[in-house]
């Protein structure tokens, strides 16, 4: 046995992990009516290490999201890239956009305009497109991220005429609760706004992702109409820090 299969071996449980999630998210595919194909997962990558990313790449994972443009910059010469796409899903400061501008294919956290500006900026002087979603603090929340959602409209309609950037859809994450039909309530309002958003910015951007549902409540997101589920806990196990 090689030096590396012995250490790949160590995460073998991931194995039954993946093997779980992606089988929940095929189930509540079918049963909201899609095809499984059309509902992404992301596996949210804060905390783990590079080895277990890889094991979990090596078994069909091909987008990671990370929180943090450090944490990210400080994994990437060590992780398998051949087909892997990088999302960033957390606060980001502007100007930290240029250190990760030709890194990810999309900035999922967007929440507000003057982060949109710079993010525009950047794409322009690395002459690329980058796709965005705008996050909405869908519960209102005071300690929360994310744009609230009186904002939205005229928010997106500035950001859409920005250069080098592309609206795709919104990205939430709804207050903590534990039962079902309230976080349900919460996913449907954010699918609703997505429509909403769609044929607002109707002849200027192609609004097709719904990135919502992490561990506890992808399966939700999903019947509500999630297109990308962020999932961490479930796929790599409790995080410590
Ligand atoms: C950490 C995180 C996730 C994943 O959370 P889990 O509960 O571990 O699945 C998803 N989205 C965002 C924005 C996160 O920060």
């Amino acid at each position: 046995m090689t030096q590396n299969s012995l250490i790949e071996n160590e995460f073998s449980y991931l194995d039954e992990n993946y093997k779980r999630v992606t089988f929940e998210i095929e189930e509540a595919a079918i049963k909201s009516g899609r095809n499984p194909g059309d509902i992404k997962l992301m596996a949210v990558t804060k905390t783990v290490s590079p080895l277990m990313i890889n094991h979990m790449i090596s078994l069909g994972v091909d987008l990671i999201g990370e929180n943090k443009v450090q944490e990210l910059l400080s994994k990437l010469d060590f992780l398998t890239k051949d087909n892997l796409e990088m999302h960033i899903i957390g606060h980001l400061q502007s100007n930290k956009v240029r250190k990760i501008i030709d890194v990810v294919s999309m900035i999922q956290s967007v929440d507000s305009v003057s982060l949109a500006r710079e993010i525009s900026r950047q794409s322009v002087l690395h002459k690329k497109e980058t796709d965005i979603l705008i996050e909405v603090n869908i519960g209102d929340e005071e300690a929360k991220t994310g744009l609230p959602v009186e904002m939205l409209f005229d928010t997106a309609s500035e950001i859409s005429e920005m250069d080098g950037i592309r609206i795709k859809g919104l990205m939430c994450v709804p207050p903590i609760c534990d039962d079902e039909t309230t976080v349900r309530k919460y996913f449907e309002k954010t699918r609703l706004l997505n429509e909403e958003l769609k044929s607002f910015l109707k002849d200027k951007e192609d609004i097709s992702v719904l990135s919502m549902g992490m561990s506890s409540d992808f399966v939700s997101a999903i019947l509500e109409g999630s297109t990308l589920v962020r999932v961490g806990s479930s796929l790599f196990g409790m995080r410590r820090y």
